[in-house]
């Protein structure tokens, strides 16, 4: 098998590689060790025109005539042929994010899942028949939008492109993406792979570039139907603000501060490497991480004292050497979460990590913390911190583990850790998410999965089959017969 092959430095646009315009390039940094080993094509404006005319070229051609189970059978050849390129994925990831190899082989795994999903899921979208007035009969299409736009941020970039740009792509659209800067490699793997199983030039094209210029571009241009954006609420709103301008729908998956409440009564060792685990994957830069776990006060200190000797216990260290935590992203990503650490100096530390033996120096590592007894108000309880650092806080009653729980400004996910069916039941009603999970956290991250939230957490769902009612439009025809 030959060696996967794409360029980093090229835009691919009509099922070509080309340079950016302008030439333009931007630093690949590998953040385990803080060091530039590449660089990556600083996409442009121009590009993302050329991108949204090849896209529109691709659903008036070849793409555009395709039936739905030939949609289907492309897509799954896509995933035929990423798990075939497994180990190469997970090392390419792991290098541009710094995620551990075995988090990394689980996006490659994902990835290969949500293609095989679509895949399926294509030929099975149907409309319905409407009883209506004698003499009509009336029924109803799903059609593609059209050109989507797909901007993704860098902390899980294959899961994130399976999701929108497959489910994008199983409903006919034709797909403009935009990698994060910061980790733009697999996304254009990704596509040189799509291509290799039978995807038309033009249907899925990918411009690595800066948010402020491609990404900016790409959410204001007039040519896009829809975009599906991934990332933070500030450039959340910026990009709704922009499709507004055009009157084009999106889907925003944003932040979290994804709570875990644990009663009295719950099973804690099934609970406690969720409590822990659920933070500390991607060093915490995950949208769903449980950077709050809220206990009742009957198990308050066994699960600070269980949860924190499970902090102690972590390594940190560089993607390769695949140790529980990774280092962040960038310089910046670290810059911010050891402002927050500062702004925890006065807490009650619980457990600490460590960093392994021969750390690279330069890379961009912190020692994930716990802290304990924290105010549901502190800024570490409320704020998304997006790295390796939790805090615990007491509670009494059921009223006020909701209370606190619900009262951030976000709501993507939460989980529940109790005995009492009943209040399984009453809890996965009252908290305010778009996922709830009763004694476990995440069920495993299932493609299958609807998945998005609520308030500043976004809105719109991908994953699962309901993603593709998100990626098409419904017409309704009324035909009067007689
Ligand atoms: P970000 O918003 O800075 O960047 C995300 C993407 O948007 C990148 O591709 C970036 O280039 C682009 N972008 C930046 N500025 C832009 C602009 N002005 N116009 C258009 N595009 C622009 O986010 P980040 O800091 O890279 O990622 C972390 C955030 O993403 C966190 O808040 C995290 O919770 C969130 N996130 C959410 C999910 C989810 O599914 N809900 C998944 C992953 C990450």
């Amino acid at each position: 098998m030959r060696e996967l092959w794409y360029d980093a430095t090229q835009v691919h646009i009509g099922g070509e590689w080309r340079a950016p315009d302008g030439g333009g390039q931007l630093p690949l940094e590998n953040p385990s060790r803080g060091e530039q080993i590449g660089s990556i094509a600083r996409g442009t404006a121009a590009d993302i025109d050329a991108a949204v005319s090849a896209a529109r070229a691709a659903l008036e051609g070849d793409w555009g005539r395709m039936t739905a189970v030939e949609r289907g059978r492309i897509l799954t050849r896509i995933g035929q042929l990423v798990e075939t390129r497994i180990e190469e994925l997970t090392v390419i990831e792991a290098m541009d994010v710094g995620k551990p190899l075995t988090q990394a082989r689980n996006d490659v795994i994902a990835l290969a899942r949500y293609m095989e999903f679509y895949g399926g899921a294509a030929d099975k979208v149907m409309g319905d028949t409407i009883p209506y007035l004698d003499g009509y009969t009336v029924y109803t299409l799903r059609e593609p939008h059209g050109v989507t736009g797909h901007i993704v941020p860098w902390n899980y970039p294959m899961q994130i492109i399976g999701r929108s740009v497959g489910a994008a792509l199983a409903m006919g659209n034709a797909c403009v993406l935009k990698p994060a800067e910061e980790a733009c490699l697999t996304a254009l793997a990704f596509v040189a792979l799509a291509e290799e199983a039978g995807l038309p030039p033009g249907a899925l094209n990918v411009v690595p570039g800066l948010g402020e210029e491609a990404g900016a571009a790409l959410a204001a241009h007039p040519g896009i139907d829809h975009i599906s954006f991934t990332g933070s609420v500030g450039v959340g709103a910026l990009v709704q603000s922009a499709a507004a301008a055009n009157v084009v729908p999106v889907t925003l998956e944003l932040g979290g501060k994804s709570p875990q409440l644990v009663f009295d009564d719950a099973d804690l060792d099934a609970a406690l490497p969720f409590l822990v685990g659920a933070c500390i994957q991607n060093a915490g830069q995950t949208c769903s991480a449980s950077s709050r776990v809220l206990v009742q006060r009957g198990v308050y200190e066994e699960v600070v004292t269980r949860m924190g000797a499970a902090y102690d216990a972590l390594l940190v260290g560089p993607a390769r050497s695949d140790l529980n935590v990774g280092p962040l992203i960038s310089a910046r990503q670290k810059e911010i979460v050891e402002g927050f650490l500062t702004r925890g100096a006065d807490l009650r530390i619980a457990g600490q990590g460590q960093f392994a033996e021969g750390l690279p120096e330069g890379g961009y590592y912190v020692r994930p913390t716990l802290f304990a007894d924290v105010p549901a108000d502190h800024v570490l309880a409320r704020d998304e911190i997006f790295g390796p650092v939790q805090v615990v806080i007491p509670f009494d009653t059921e009223d006020e583990a909701v209370a606190i729980a619900n009262g951030t400004d976000y709501g993507l996910v939460a989980s529940v850790w109790t005995g009492s069916g009943a209040r399984q039941m009453r809890l996965a009603k009252r908290l305010r998410a778009g996922q709830v999970f009763i004694n476990n956290y995440g069920a495993g991250g299932g493609v299958e999965l609807p998945f998005g939230g609520v308030g500043k957490s976004g809105h719109g769902r991908e994953k699962g089959f309901v993603a593709l009612y998100g990626f098409s439009q419904l017409k309704t025809v009324a035909a009067k017969h007689g």
